[in-house]
């Protein structure tokens, strides 16, 4: 069986150096906020481009609290819109509603599965104040194009960049396009912790001061608290078995592309619509989803030929029961693609071999 993702094979490739990271802290006597969160943060800011960064204990947190300190500093309010793309995953949405914020839910390109320009126009109202894009599936969103609509309309942009590590438009990062990006460490993301763990990316100072306290029980500084915040901080082991993943992130980011390219150039079945890559550096291949009315049998197929794979999303946020109130939204292109993509196993471990054998194994169907 090729299994969609082997996370313990993956981690077991820097077991020595995950050990002394571990070994390292439980040496240290300093288990939350301490001398490898810190690093760590600097360390990402400085992958990413940003003057700053803030961990977090996952990365609905890193939206959420984002969006809340926005609230704090005045620049949103309760029922502001924010534009988000339908076909995300729920955290995208969750992290609006919790803050009281109305999300405004936009189909997204049927090609590259994220916003493009005149959706968002479109959906462009007076009470819009802010855009949320996902990179979905480790594509970015085009970010050039979405800035100069958001300074021209006064918009703030937060980037969902839970799938989309290391993905860039002409030598900037996601991360650093937005007025600041949420990041999960999830373990199965493509730079992933061996727990739960999330991060905020910004090059705004004010910003910054406002998260430090909020994931901190709203404190600056020791008893003293300005904001009723939150306890949402990314702990000490965490923070060093990241600082371990990062170094070796372009290497995998790498192997994804190459495995992905494999997959664009080989699959030819006419039942199968492949991804559209909007550019190279763009893409670093959390899901390589591709497109079938024809999905139960193709999964079957799959499965029977010892291939698992899995759907991402099965239900899309508005026809959740968590979302009653929109269950009734007309979404065609986003209700379509929820029947109709399947994800094919990638990571930076799958072979060349495994990766000519599903190719050869889905143009048999
Ligand atoms: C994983 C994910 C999140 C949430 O991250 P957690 O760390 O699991 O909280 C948010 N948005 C998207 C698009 C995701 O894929």
């Amino acid at each position: 069986m090729i299994p969609f993702l082997d996370l313990k094979s993956i981690n077991q490739q820097y077991q020595q150096e995950l050990k002394e990271a571990c070994a390292r802290v439980i040496d240290s006597g300093w288990y939350i906020m301490g001398n490898e969160l810190a690093t760590f943060e600097q360390e990402f800011a400085a992958y990413c481009g940003t003057q700053y960064c803030i961990g977090v204990a996952n990365g609905l947190d890193a939206l959420t609290l984002t969006l809340r300190a926005w609230k704090e500093l005045g620049r949103l309010q309760a029922g502001d819109e924010v534009i988000v793309p339908a076909n995300t995953y729920i955290a995208s949405v969750l992290a609006i509603t919790e803050n009281d914020l109305v999300p405004v839910l936009v189909e997204p390109d049927e090609d590259t599965f994220n916003l493009d320009i005149s959706n968002i126009q479109n959906a462009l109202t007076e009470k819009t104040k802010a855009i949320l894009p996902v990179h979905l599936y480790g594509q970015i969103s085009p970010m050039d194009e979405i800035m100069d609509l958001a300074n021209e309309h006064q918009l703030l942009v937060l980037e969902d960049c839970a799938q989309s590590h290391g993905a860039q438009i002409k030598d900037k990062k996601c991360g650093a396009w937005g007025h600041a990006a949420g990041f999960s460490f999830y373990p199965g993301k493509n730079l992933g912790a061996l727990g739960d763990a999330g991060a905020i990316t910004t090059s705004d100072k004010e910003l910054y001061d406002v998260l430090v306290a909020l994931r901190n029980y709203g404190s600056h500084k020791k008893y003293e608290n300005k904001y009723q915040g939150v306890n949402s901080r990314l702990d000490e082991i965490q923070a060093a078995m990241l600082r371990v993943k990062l170094l070796h992130l372009d290497k995998e980011t790498a192997h994804r592309q190459h495995v992905a390219q494999l997959y664009l150039d080989g699959i030819n079945n006419p039942k199968v619509t492949l991804p559209k890559v909007t550019m190279k550096e763009g893409h670093v291949w959390h899901l390589f989803v591709l497109r079938t009315s024809e999905r139960p049998a193709l999964m079957e197929h799959l499965e029977q030929n010892g291939i698992q794979t899995l759907i991402h999303y099965p239900t899309p946020p508005h026809q959740q029961a968590a979302y009653n109130y929109l269950n009734e939204l007309s979404l065609p292109i986003t209700q379509v693609l929820h029947q109709e993509v399947i994800s094919l196993p990638i990571s930076p471990i799958i072979s060349l071999e495994e990766v000519e054998y599903i190719v050869k194994v889905i143009n048999s169907y």
